[in-house]
């Protein structure tokens, strides 16, 4: 099953001609993998992100021979088709849950806003599921606080909260751009190991990071972008450690 599908990817920004920022990237995840992106700033990690979101700057020219999701071709998405397949089909997970949580929001809110906005399930499992979700992620003695505001956790409790609201809609792929970049190291490691088990209960994780530590731990697969191109792609073990 492949989840995403990327093949000769260019994006070239209005502004920043002749170079493309990103210039002919191909790559493709699978369920059950994860696949890591890493690159220096600057290099296209957040482009490649956002034109596989749909979300390129206006103006930006995007092309590609393949572009798609789940077996959905992106490339001539409608506005609303690409929101209803954002929510479905794609967890997103960001550096700094401090800035993705809503503030005002509560976590009950947070994680139950996916299964209204998307009916995943019936109004009347919504409170098992959200003690599945918080399970899943291991917060369990967090459905007791489902009137806590974020500011009330602490980072790596705020960054599950974050990964249970992008499972609450069941998606397969998983995009997760510097996951583990604003916590400690505790809570980073424990946010690696979920990483691990989601992609051992078959979701496909599309891993951007800067950090080689992070890819070591939880990429089956790494490409490395340099100035908008893909120069090296392989093995985890090879490309990590070729001599
Ligand atoms: P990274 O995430 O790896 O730091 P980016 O994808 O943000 O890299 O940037 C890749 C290149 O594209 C950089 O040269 C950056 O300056 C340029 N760039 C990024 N966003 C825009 C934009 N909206 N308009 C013009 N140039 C941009
Ligand atoms: P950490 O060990 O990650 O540094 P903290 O010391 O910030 O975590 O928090 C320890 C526990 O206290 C966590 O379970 C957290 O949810 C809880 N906690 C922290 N701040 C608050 C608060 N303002 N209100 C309620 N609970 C809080």
């Amino acid at each position: 099953d492949t989840l995403l599908d990327i093949a000769d990817l260019t994006v070239t920004y209005p502004t920043r001609t002749p170079r493309p920022a990103l210039d002919g990237v191909s790559l493709s995840v699978a369920a059950g993998e994860c696949v890591a992106v890493v690159g220096r700033s600057g290099s296209g990690k957040s482009t490649l992100v956002k034109a596989t979101l749909g979300l390129t700057t206006p103006g930006a020219a995007v092309t590609a021979s393949t572009l798609s999701i789940g077996g959905t071709d992106t490339r001539a998405l409608r506005p609303r088709d690409w929101n209803r397949l954002r929510g479905r089909h794609v967890g997103l997970v960001l550096q700094d849950a401090l800035v993705s949580l809503d503030p005002l929001r509560t976590i009950g809110c947070e994680i139950t806003e996916p299964l209204r906005t998307h009916r995943v399930i019936p109004r009347e499992q919504r409170d098992a599921e959200v003690a599945a979700l918080l399970g899943r992620v291991h917060l369990p003695h967090l459905t007791g606080r489902l009137h806590h505001y974020p500011h009330q956790l602490s980072g790596g409790e705020r960054q599950r909260v974050l990964i249970a609201s992008a499972l609450a809609a069941r998606p397969q792929l998983i995009i997760a751009d510097e996951p583990t970049t604003a916590l400690d190291v505790t809570a980073q490691a424990g946010i690696l190991d979920l990483l691990r088990e989601l992609r051992t209960h078959g979701h496909g994780i599309l891993l951007i990071t800067h950090d080689l530590a992070v890819v070591d731990t939880v990429a089956d697969r790494v490409l490395v972008l340099h100035d908008g191109a893909v120069v090296e792609h392989g093995n985890t073990r090879e490309v990590l450690h070729h001599p």
